[in-house]
């Protein structure tokens, strides 16, 4: 065996474990392959957190299978084969009976590699590939010990760890080390880093210490951030401190009491509306992103109003909705009152709509403004870059012509709206 080829799916997270799985098959000098067709094994990497996305990861699966070559294998890797045993999802999914490889962790994979390949001795061991991407993701914390009652996370991936800050420092010492400029903090959830530490240590005092240890680092970004996790320390940081994107991610879910009661998370409607008016207050530039669910159990059309009402008042810069999914083993899933799939549907379409008119006017208000961006890739005849204000893949890019040396800060004047990108020119 002397290729893999690694797809993966879901989250920023996922992106990081695809990078570790890589990193550590180097160990077996087993190359990575961009072409499916020179692979020896194909590694699927999967998203099992909600239907949709099990679905989805299946047909992939289903036609990897159909398509493999002749002594290709394919393994399918982490959220699914954690969430569900093969066994049962072969009852649904006869196709699945051809699969290699269930592997719930890295161990399932490196014995199923062991037996055809033999570990080269005295590999070097980085602490993170190069991703070959002027920024990266670094996990901060796995697992997550919140009780969400639509969320099946906690069931498969443990409760919340923490990793130890020095670990932190070494991996971003690391990617520094291969030209990243913006590191993006990610965890099922940001906040409730280092309380589980002994000693134990806060989200603040990781963000100092990077900032401290690494001066030139001049993008920190924190997403995934609990409202309850928000304290006045942490808006102290984002504020006093120009290397912490004046950028925050924070999922709401909704905005209703009731329904937040429901899905167990602990704050309010008017603890929300605090929570952001302090944070705009403190910092007046900041970029607020949230992600929301719409039909959860028992959500009237009086609920769902007030939600909209919401996003109109409080316009929040970016914004990502999920239909609610049954998910099964959830508390949510045995509720009362569940919304039809027409229902859900209908409302997803309406919240898209009306956030997207939202976004397109902030964009509009942009045009003018000069700005620094880092440059992220390239695309036939134009340069992508980003702001402080936009995360990879989610919030748009700014689009410029020509092809530009990428992983630099350059400044440039937005000229134009292309929503959800934005055109800009270098000045
Ligand atoms: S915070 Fe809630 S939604 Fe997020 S992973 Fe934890 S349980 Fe799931």
């Amino acid at each position: 065996m002397t290729n893999f080829f690694l797809l993966t799916f879901g989250c920023p997270k996922n992106e990081v474990v695809s990078e570790n799985i890589a990193l550590k098959l180097l160990e077996f000098n087993i190359q990575q392959t961009l072409k499916i067709s020179e692979a020896d094994i194909v590694i699927t990497n999967t998203c099992g957190f909600i239907t949709s996305a099990l679905e989805e990861n299946l047909q992939t699966i289903e036609s990897l299978i159909k398509n493999k070559g002749k002594n290709q294998k394919i393994a399918v890797f982490g959220c699914i084969p954690q969430r569900f045993s093969l066994e049962n999802l072969i009852l649904k999914y006869p196709y699945l009976k051809k699969i290699d490889l269930w592997a719930k962790n890295f161990i399932d994979l490196q014995d199923f590699i062991k037996k055809s390949q033999s570990k080269i001795e005295g590999s070097k061991l980085l602490t993170r590939l190069n991703t070959f991407s002027p920024f990266a993701y670094v996990e901060i914390a796995e697992g997550c010990s919140n009780t969400c009652t639509y969320c099946t996370i906690p069931f498969f991936k443990g409760p919340y760890k923490s990793k130890p800050i020095e670990q932190i420092i070494k991996e971003i010492a690391s990617l520094i080390e291969y030209s990243v400029q913006e590191i993006i903090l990610i965890a099922q959830e940001t906040t409730f880093y280092g309380l589980d530490l002994n000693p134990k240590t806060s989200l603040t005092n990781l963000i100092k210490k990077i900032c401290e240890q690494f001066p030139q680092l001049l993008r920190i970004r924190i997403m995934y951030a609990h409202p309850n996790g928000i304290t006045d320390e942490l808006i102290e940081t984002i504020k006093n401190n120009p290397q912490v994107c004046p950028y925050i991610d924070i999922p709401l879910q909704h905005i209703d009491t009731k329904i937040l009661k429901s899905m167990n998370r602990f704050y309010s409607e008017e603890k929300v509306k605090q929570l952001i008016t302090k944070l705009r207050k403190a910092i007046p530039n900041i970029a607020i992103r949230s992600t929301f669910i719409v039909g959860y159990p028992g959500e009237s059309e009086a609920q769902f109003g007030k939600l909209k009402k919401f996003l109109k008042e409080y316009q929040i810069d970016h914004a990502g909705f999920f239909a609610f999914e049954k998910e099964s083993g959830t508390k949510a899933a045995r509720l009362k009152h569940q919304n039809s799939q027409q229902i859900k549907q209908k409302r997803l379409k309406e919240i898209y709509a009306l956030q997207e008119n939202i976004s397109k006017q902030k964009n509009d208000g942009l045009v003018g403004k000069t700005l620094s961006i880092l440059t992220d890739f390239n695309d036939n005849d134009f340069t992508y870059g980003r702001t402080y204000f936009q995360t990879p893949e989610i919030d748009g890019y700014i689009k410029i012509k020509g092809q530009l040396e990428i992983g630099k800060y350059i400044k440039i004047t937005i000229t134009g709206n292309e929503y959800p990108n934005l055109l800009g020119k270098r000045v």
